[in-house]
């Protein structure tokens, strides 16, 4: 991965099965949506507006154009938690390979922020007070707007940022960021406003310190209310530890406690998976290694620590099990929930159709001899949903195996 441009296309990457079951959801149901409105027609032809059937009928065309809509706008979606100076916003510049996020002000807002991408050239902010885009050109006059602003606690901070600048953010990754888990947060109303939809979580604990019991209880509540959520712990700050002469074991020490974490407190995951959650990373070299690289100018010596080149492939690992994660959670969840709503409303239109054929009087069969064949494609599309679903898990579970087998290799030669 280091040697490409990190903002080009990555043709393999878990990623494109997001979109892949995106663009082929869009088109079953668009195939719905003709159907539906057929044979909304062909019944108000036959029997006018005023029959059982046609009631029923009728709003499926909004709740098909609603899924539709649902569905362009649907994104995999990662929240980041942690406390203050762990370094969340610094990873999150690492990954998009770009520092969009102000990192190292403290606290300054109580505001989460969200990145997500644009199709339009210039970055711009939305605030939940205001309909109009302010205009952000830099992080310096992005970071001075977020302390002049004056916003409601817990209110959320768009970041609209092209496209073309992060490849993340072109295959349609959410990123946001929440205040320190540290300054006595309404837990409960994080967890409402921002979390349900949420794909994935990344707990930032930093080298010197083990979870706090504030972190612990935010994820306790999380897994109260979404079955199974898809946590990944990064230990940061990790070149902070190059020096010490402990650093085996308290690498060790933090190991264990996060596996027991996320296997017998959470129960989120069985040891061999949690293996694939905990990394040991140096968010600040990433980025800075990331920046250089891009731009081509050579690394400040000094910038990078003893060893550095671990810590970057950890957070290589890290990325590959994310970008898998983030995909399958979304492919199944947000996929399969339309998929379900367009089989029952399939099934429902088959229903309605078989049963008018039979009500129906010679005068209106060769009408529906034509209605047969859209009864056919109907099923095919009831298929063709079938088969997404299931392709699409098929070939999730394969990615993931692969992946999973590398990165346990690789922290099996590392641990
Ligand atoms: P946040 O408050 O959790 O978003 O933390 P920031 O990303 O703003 O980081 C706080 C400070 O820690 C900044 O000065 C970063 O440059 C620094 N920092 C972040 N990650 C690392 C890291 O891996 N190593 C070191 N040494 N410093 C880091």
């Amino acid at each position: 991965r280091s040697l490409e441009n990190g903002h080009n296309s990555l043709p393999n990457s878990p990623l494109k099965f997001f979109a892949r079951a995106k663009s082929r959801s869009n088109d079953i149901f668009k195939g719905i949506l003709d159907f539906v409105s057929e044979a909304e027609t062909f019944l108000q032809d036959i029997k006018g507006k005023e029959n059982e059937e046609y009631k029923v009928i009728h709003p499926f065309l909004e709740m098909v154009k609603g899924i539709i809509e649902k569905l362009n706008r649907d994104h995999m979606k990662v929240v980041f938690f942690g406390r203050t100076s762990n370094g969340k916003s610094t990873v999150i510049n690492a990954m998009l390979r770009n520092s969009i996020l102000p990192s190292g002000i403290g606290h300054t807002t109580h505001c989460f922020l969200q990145v997500e991408g644009t199709e339009a050239s210039e970055g711009f902010l939305l605030t939940d007070d205001s309909e109009d885009p302010k205009s952000i050109s830099s992080i310096k006059q992005l970071a001075s707007a977020l302390s002049t602003m004056k916003l409601k606690e817990n209110s959320l901070i768009r970041i609209v940022w092209p496209n073309d600048k992060c490849r993340l953010l072109k295959e349609d990754v959410v990123f946001v960021d929440s205040p320190g888990i540290d300054i006595t947060p309404d837990l409960d109303s994080w967890i409402d406003q921002f979390c349900l939809d949420a794909d994935v979580f990344v707990l930032v604990g930093n080298a010197e310190s083990t979870l706090m019991q504030t972190e612990k209880n935010f994820f306790h509540k999380v897994s109260s209310r979404l079955s199974k959520p898809n946590i990944f712990i990064l230990q940061n700050r990790w070149d902070l530890s190059v020096d010490e002469e402990d650093a085996y074991e308290v690498k060790e020490q933090h190991y264990t406690r996060n596996t027991h974490f996320l296997t017998d407190e959470l129960k989120v995951a069985d040891k061999q998976e949690a293996k694939n959650r905990i990394f040991f990373i140096s968010a600040k070299e990433a980025l800075i290694s990331r920046l250089h690289e891009d731009s081509k100018k050579s690394i400040p010596t000094g910038s990078l620590q003893k060893k550095f080149a671990e810590r970057l492939s950890a957070f290589e690992n890290f990325e590959t099990a994310f970008e898998v994660c983030i995909s399958r959670s979304a492919v199944q969840t947000k996929f399969q929930t339309h998929s379900e709503r367009g089989k029952k409303i399939i099934a429902d239109l088959k229903k309605i159709m078989m049963r008018t054929h039979t009500d129906c009087s010679k005068a209106c069969e060769d009408q529906f001899h034509k209605r047969k064949e859209t009864i056919d494609e109907l099923s095919y599309l009831d298929k063709q949903l079938d088969l997404l679903t299931e392709e699409m898990k098929q070939k999730i579970e394969n990615t993931v195996e692969k992946v999973e087998k590398h990165v346990s290799f690789v922290l099996n030669e590392e641990i």
